[in-house]
Order: structure tokens, then sequence, then C-alpha cells
């Protein structure tokens, strides 16, 4: 199983010559997305599943660069997407329409109706209130609606509690037996069609245990609803597969779709596996430039111009992420907080990190920042979010630009 970047894999794709030019020609903040690395991680976990019917949905909200949608297009991925937003997205990078499926708990009717109407794949519903609003949608619409039910198996997926979502203290998907009372009531529906069973027990996951047992569970509920004549044809076993940011062991593909079709046997099923964070995770990198460095009574700060509006998973949710300084150096090392510009104590892209001694303009790289990173970027502060660049075949492009203070109050300035 591959490690996070480390200073040794930065001499392959992403060497440090390759990210000095990048910040050369396009400055920093900026992230880079290395896209040969995107699809060997794609060719592997599509391998793992090879000879069985299964579509690879890429999570669309990881990092929903165009750019990056394409290039997972071209390599035949469909789409899990959460908003009307990330469908368009989608459509517009060369997703096929019948590979996108809508999932998330709070969709709105002008969101359900286009997604029907473009005819995705299905939908996800995750209520049986939302289950009756897409029926009425459908009926308006005169088209009957393909869904899937999020199916919550209450299972502790041994995660950071943000980012679980398979227990019953979690807002998503409805209970095994709210679940079995939803299919019958949709089987017959004039504008439902129940095709497929879905769950995602949470995010950033280490330990098989708790997949295999969810899609136990499902798998037994699937084989119930197949015995009272309603066809399920999409198992659907979310994303959520974990990368390593330090040194954590992560589950090797093979054995993650080894004990999924352990689960399945006997059942005809197209699988449909929704990884956002494995594909793109360990596959960026964020850039950023020391303005200073500063001790305070023995503790030593690198002031840096990158902050948690550009990368918030340490604030967030006190992710780990390695940096490393990209000169060469003979300083001795030692402990450091990496900050940002930011006025709040939380701004930081990390803490106690080992480095040499940093001066003004070295360039620092934060590693594994490919998923939820610039995704989840804001203008907090009025800072321009920053721009992306891919590298494909030893080449930088850039793929967006820096947002400009034009940009940021561009919806504001008429009414001044
Ligand atoms: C966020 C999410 C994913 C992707 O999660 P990763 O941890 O990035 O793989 C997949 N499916 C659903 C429904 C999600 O909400």
């Amino acid at each position: 199983m591959e490690n996070a970047l480390n200073v040794s894999q930065l001499s392959g794709n992403l060497s440090k010559e390759l990210l000095k030019e990048a910040v050369d020609k396009f400055g920093t903040p900026l992230y880079v997305y290395d896209l040969g690395r995107i699809e060997a991680r794609f060719n592997a976990l599509k391998q793992a599943f090879s000879g069985r019917k299964v579509l690879i949905c890429y999570a669309l909200k990881a990092n929903s660069n165009l750019s990056v949608i394409k290039k997972l297009s071209s390599l035949e991925s469909g789409a899990d997407c959460v908003s009307l937003g990330e469908i368009k997205r989608a459509v517009m990078a060369g997703i096929p329409k019948y590979k996108i499926i809508y999932s998330g708990v709070g969709k709105q009717d002008f969101e359900i109706k286009e997604a029907i109407g473009l005819g995705i794949l299905f939908v996800n519903v995750e209520s049986k209130e939302e289950m009756l609003r897409v029926e009425a949608c459908a009926r308006e619409l005169g088209s009957p609606a393909r869904i899937s039910i999020r199916v919550n198996p209450n299972i502790d997926p041994q995660t950071h509690p943000y980012i679980a979502t398979g227990l019953k203290e979690n807002k998503f998907g409805v209970s095994i037996e709210e679940a079995k009372g939803m299919y019958l009531h949709a089987h017959n529906a004039e504008f439902l069609e129940p095709v497929g069973i879905h769950f995602h027990i949470g995010s950033q996951l280490t330990k098989l245990k708790p997949i295999a047992e969810a899609a136990q569970k499902i798998a037994q509920l699937t084989r119930s609803l197949l015995a009272l004549k309603i066809d399920i044809k999409f198992f659907d076993i979310g994303g959520g597969i974990g990368i390593a940011y330090n040194d954590e062991n992560t589950i090797p593909p093979h054995d993650y779709a080894q004990a999924i079709l352990a689960e399945l046997r006997g059942l005809d099923v197209t699988i449909i596996c929704e990884p956002g964070r494995f594909i793109v995770g360990n596959s960026g990198v964020f850039l950023t430039q020391v303005l200073y460095q500063k001790e305070n009574q023995g503790k030593r700060f690198v002031v840096v111009d990158g902050a948690m509006n550009d990368l918030i998973r340490p604030s967030l949710y006190a992710a780990y992420h390695q940096i490393l300084a990209l000169k060469n150096t003979e300083s001795k090392m030692s402990e450091a907080d990496v900050v940002g510009p930011i006025c709040e104590s939380g701004d930081y892209l990390g803490k106690n990190i080992v480095l040499p001694h940093c001066k003004r303009g070295d360039i620092l790289a934060v590693l594994s920042a490919g998923a939820y990173g610039f995704s989840m970027a804001s203008n907090y502060n009025t800072r321009p979010r920053c721009a992306e660049v891919v590298v494909e075949n030893g080449k930088i492009r850039l793929v967006r630009k820096r947002e400009s203070f034009e940009d940021l109050i561009a919806l504001e300035r008429e009414y001044l």
C-alpha cells in the first residue's frame, strides 16, 4: 500500500524541482495535483474489483476541480454528487449522466427535478420525507425516478466523530426497519423505481471490520428485498477508504474488495463504490511560502502565506499533514508550529512539525492535501482563493486561476 507522499516520493512525479517551477510560474499559496497518481489510484481500486460488475463513482466533493474530474471521466469513472452544482460539474467534465448518482440529506425540489430530468443513474434518498418529495417531483415531471435508499447500519466506523456517518446518532440515512417500509412504498409507487441500496459509514476508514459488518447487514436486507420481488440492481458501498497522512495502516484495495465480495455471495448486483479521498488525497500537495519565523517564549512559529481558508482540515478535524521544506539544508531540525495569517488561534497547518530553520521565501510543501483541501476553501479574511495546477507527463498546467480582489467583491459592488 502506498504511503503518504514523503521526501523520497517527492523525487517521483512531483519532484522538488517541479514544485519549485510551479511556484516560480504561479506563486503561492498553490495546490498541485499529480494526474498520473490519480490515475494509478483509480485503476488500483478498479482492478481490485475486476471480474465483477462494478462502477466507481468518484465523490466530487473531495476535489471538484473540472480538470481533475475530466481526468477521472477519461478513465470511465462515474460521479457521486451531493449538490446540483456538483452534478453540473460532472456533466461539464464529460461524465455520462447514466454514471451519476446524487446523494445528500437535504436535497431541494429544484435540484431533485433537474437530476431526474437529466436522467442520472439514481437519487440516493436519505429519509421517508425526502422519498415522498422525489415521488412528487417525478409525478410533476411525468417521468419515474430511479432511487436508492441510504441505510444507516448503526456501525461505529472508528474514525473522527465529524466524519462518522453510519451511527444512529448521525443525521444520515434511515434504519434498516424504516428502509424496508420505504422500499415497499417505492415498489408500489407509480413514479418511483427502487433500483439500489446504499450505505456510507464514514470517511478516512482504516479498519476493514466495520465496513464488512455494514456490508453484511445491508446484503442481508438486499436478500429480503429481492425475496419480495423488489429488484435491487445496484449495491452501493459508499466511499470512505482511508489514506496515510502519516504512518497509519490503511486498507489495501484488494482486501477491501474481497471483504465486500465475501458478503455478496449469491447476489447478482452491480457494485458501486464512491471513493473521494482515496483517489485524490495523496495525489495533491499544498505549497506555501514562509513570511516570517518568530519565537514566543521558546516556542517557534513559522508564519506562512497559506492559511485555514486554503486548507481547513487541521483546524476543523485536528487533521495531521506532513510538512516538508523544499530547500536542501544542513541546518539542524527542530519543532515549530506552521501558522497562517488569519486572525484565529485555530489557524494552523501543522503543530510541532519538525523543520529546519526557515527564512522568508522558503517554500513548504503540505503533503496529502489533494482531498478536502481546495474544495473546502473559503474567502475568510477576504483572502482570494489560491490557484490550482496539475502535473501530467512532467508538465505543469494551470487549472484554476488565483482569485483576484475583483472576483471577491463582484457580487457586492453594484449595491454600493
Ligand atoms: C463524502 C462522501 C463520499 C466520499 O468519502 P471519502 O471519504 O472521500 O471517500 C462518498 N459517499 C458519500 C455519500 C459521501 O458523503
